[in-house]
């Protein structure tokens, strides 16, 4: 096993300042307590990655202002899978679309395209009500439809990036401007690290999804990088804790 180091100096910690069975690694100099498991995490995260040289489509700039580390989601596989299943999904939710619209168009005595399907259900046109039900109905349909175009645009151009000075930092997922983004307390920092969750589905299946993980001192997590490649990754989680948790003291 690798011998910890204290993530705020630096220094190796001596074995004898270390309690695997309660999960304690002390460090005398500054005086603090960290979790034995994390230290090795972090220990695990970094070897085999060279920081000064990121893996094509991860970044590390600094410049008067800060720091910013970011990466893109560009993946070609995931971008194919992504445009098979929603092409899938939402051809089949376009034919509920267009049957439903061309019944709220002729209910509104509006023309109806030639190539739109018949308003026919069970052989009689279809009534208000039955058309405000379909609406309704479909909602959560096309929410999961445009929910993939998002996730297949962001696999396509979309990148996350995280931006810090010494007062205040933040991350931004998104596609260019447009995205959302999170501030976050650099200085409250207390663990950054890769979190593997693994569980099962309602059917029975195993998942896996992950994710980059900020833990700051009042408890806050803060999940992102899922849609990341695993080298890049991990080439933003070891630049990030490097960046907010190995300043030297
Ligand atoms: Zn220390």
């Amino acid at each position: 096993m690798v011998s910890p180091t204290c993530p705020k100096c630096g220094r190796v910690i001596p074995s004898d300042d270390i309690n695997v069975a309660n999960d304690v690694a002390y460090c005398r100099n500054c005086n603090l307590a960290h979790k034995l498991s994390s230290l090795a995490r972090a220990a695990e995260l970094e070897t085999g990655i060279d920081l000064s040289n990121p893996p094509a489509g991860a970044w590390q700039q600094q410049d008067g202002m800060g720091t910013i580390i970011g990466a893109t989601h560009r993946s070609l596989g995931a971008a194919l899978g992504l445009l098979a299943v929603s092409l899938f999904w939402n051809g089949i939710v376009s034919v509920f679309v267009s049957l439903a619209s061309a019944s709220t168009l002729h209910l509104l005595d509006l023309p109806v395209p030639a190539w739109f399907p018949a308003p026919i259900m069970n052989d009689s046109p279809m009534g208000m009500g039955m058309t405000i039900f379909l609406w309704l109905f479909l909602t959560p349909f096309i929410a999961i439809g445009v929910g993939m175009i998002c996730a297949l645009l962001l696999t396509l151009a979309g990148g996350t990036e995280v931006s810090m000075n010494r007062f205040e930092a933040s991350v931004f997922t998104g596609i260019g401007p447009i995205g959302y983004r999170r501030r976050f307390d650099p200085q409250a920092v207390t663990d950054v690290r890769i979190d593997d969750q693994r569980w099962r589905d309602s059917d029975g299946d195993y998942r896996r999804k992950t994710c980059i993980l900020i833990e700051t001192r009042e408890g806050k997590k803060l999940k992102f990088g899922s849609g990341l490649t695993e080298e890049r990754r991990r080439f933003v989680a070891a630049s990030l804790r490097k960046a907010l948790l190995g300043r030297v003291a």
